[in-house]
């Protein structure tokens, strides 16, 4: 069969049976090819004409077949792209999403270009918002932890493969391997959603790890946490920010509001919803 023919059927199977839209779906059949072939777009554009052979075109249904059992594309091709940065994604870690650049862009905000200021990511996964901020802003020295030694891993290798030196990584369950460190930034797109509600049976949701999605009855239980200890390792004037759910806002603000962080504000993320809560101590 040739390239084109190959990706055209794909693309149609993901469409009819996942519900994405044409676009959507074709994007996908075109990263499964070229993930099999390992070249680009340009490549695969210029070579629709030719022929996979029988093992390749087996191999193309394999990761077809995988996607159709709704597998998230970016465990299938092992990485996912956030602010511009290649990151190695596996089941061990959430899937960097669009929403999370907005708590990206916000910390950036808090962090003049050369200022050499201590910042903290915690629960960091693939290392996505603490690389992009390292990378972002080199004079940083960025701390990044997580709870699960599998998402480290993740986290470590992506900060090797991009080079950056000015991040650590540690093993803690959020602040409990920070032995009186203090930060002048402390972000955070901990887990937040509701533990019963029925977005985590669907979509890509089902195959991430639940310890980085879900978060007690109202999803705020990490939250809560986090804000009640973040004092304790926040320099004066220093900022916590939180990404949370879209109906969280006011309840993070009044929150963090309680236990005495003040100039608190929210930023909304690119669908116009709160997405991010934030405040100084
Ligand atoms: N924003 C994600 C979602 O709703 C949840 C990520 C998280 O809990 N931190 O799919």
């Amino acid at each position: 069969m040739r390239i084109g023919e190959a990706i055209r059927q794909a693309g149609q199977s993901v469409q009819n049976q996942l519900g994405l839209d044409s676009a959507g779906a074709n994007v996908e059949a075109n990263l499964l090819c070229q993930h099999l072939l390992n070249v680009n777009r340009a490549w695969l554009i210029s070579h629709e004409s030719e022929t996979l052979t029988s093992k390749q075109q087996a191999a193309f249904e394999a990761l077809v077949q995988r996607r159709l059992k709704g597998e998230p594309i970016a465990y299938i091709l092992g990485s996912r792209e956030f602010y511009g940065l290649p990151l190695k994604t596996t089941p061990a870690t959430l899937i960097p999403r669009p929403d999370t650049e907005t708590l990206v862009e916000a910390a950036l905000a808090k962090i003049p270009q050369n200022a050499s200021l201590n910042i903290l990511d915690l629960g960091t996964g693939t290392g996505a918002v603490a690389l992009v901020i390292a990378s972002e802003r080199p004079q940083t020295k960025v701390t990044a932890v997580d709870a699960s030694p599998e998402a480290l891993k993740v986290a470590t290798e992506n900060a090797q493969s991009l080079n950056l030196c000015n991040v650590r990584l540690i093993e803690s369950n959020w602040f409990s391997a920070l032995v009186s460190e203090k930060f002048d930034v402390i972000v955070s797109n901990p887990p937040y959603i509701a533990q019963d509600d029925e977005h985590l049976k669907q979509g890509d949701l089902r195959f991430e790890p639940l310890s980085a999605l879900a978060s007690g009855a109202d999803g705020l239980d990490d939250i809560r946490k986090i804000i009640q200890d973040a004092p304790d390792f926040l320099n004066p004037n220093g900022w916590l920010m939180l990404e949370h759910g879209y109906d969280q806002a006011d309840a993070v603000a009044a929150l963090l509001n309680a236990r005495g962080f003040r100039q608190i504000d929210h930023v909304k993320d690119i669908a116009g919803t709160l997405r991010v809560t934030f405040g100084a101590i």
